[in-house]
């Protein structure tokens, strides 16, 4: 587990500004959600604080460490996409362990900690598959488990359940939440659907043309909403 703040950060492309000053004190364990319209940086965020992408301006802290220069692999944080690419050629098994294994993990370790995250995935039964042989929502999962076996400080989600059908993206929603119960970590979680954002969020982050708008508990945006974009945005659920 651990705090993530991220302090006036800034990212340009070129002459386009596309986070414009953002500053959020994330708690540690705690589920944030970051929700706001296609283009309004949310990815490009998530990307900076992952150490994907360099920011042009600004600081990002994790468990109290300025990470700005780190790789990725030195922040100890592991992101989930929505295009989870698994190996088509290994096993359920395979995928989950294959980052371990680059990284030099010996094979007794590496199993350990594959069946420990399949058992909390239900993954178990389904070990010797090829994803081909998976469902969706089974596939999203050993996406999930690849993150878990590294057992990574902070979690960062972008749009994982969008290319799910809508009845297995509220049951994943509820698992994804299960999940931060049992594991405890720091999970920043992209979205843009409002009510993926209301559901599991202990607070979320409404983003707008880079800038943030309004940072709460859903009770909180719902009920005090500070203006009307926020109002318009959370209040009128697809
Ligand atoms: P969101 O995830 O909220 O939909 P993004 O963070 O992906 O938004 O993108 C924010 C803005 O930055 C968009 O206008 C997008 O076109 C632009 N952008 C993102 N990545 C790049 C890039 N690598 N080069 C140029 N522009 C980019
Ligand atoms: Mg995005």
């Amino acid at each position: 587990m651990a705090t993530v703040q991220v302090s006036d950060l800034r990212k340009s492309f070129g002459a386009l500004e596309v986070v414009k000053g953002v500053s959020i004190d994330i708690r540690d364990g705690e589920f944030l959600i970051l929700v706001g319209p296609s283009g309004c940086g949310k990815s490009t965020l998530l990307r900076m604080i992952a150490g994907l992408e360099d920011i042009s301006a600004g600081r990002i802290d994790i468990g109290g460490r300025v990470v700005n220069t780190l790789s990725p692999k030195e922040r100890n944080i592991a992101m989930v996409f929505q295009n989870y690419a698994l190996y088509p050629q290994m096993t359920v098994g395979q995928n989950m362990g294959f980052s371990l294994e680059i990284s030099g993990m010996k094979k007794a370790e590496i199993d350990k900690k594959v069946s420990e995250a399949s058992e909390i995935l239900g993954l178990t039964p389904l070990l010797q598959r090829k994803p081909s042989q998976l469902s969706g929502g089974q596939r999203q999962r050993v996406a999930m488990g690849r993150a878990i076996v590294r057992d990574p400080d902070v979690f960062l989600f972008d749009e994982p359940l969008s290319n799910l059908d809508a009845k297995l993206r509220v049951q994943m929603r509820a698992e994804i939440k299960a999940l931060h119960q049992r594991l405890g970590s720091t999970i920043v979680y992209v979205t843009h659907d409002q009510v993926e954002a209301m559901t599991m969020a202990d607070r979320i982050v409404v983003l707008r043309g880079g800038c943030v708008e309004q940072i709460g508990t859903p009770l909180e945006l719902y009920d005090h909403p500070e203006n009307m974009f926020v109002a318009g945005f959370l209040g009128s659920p697809s």
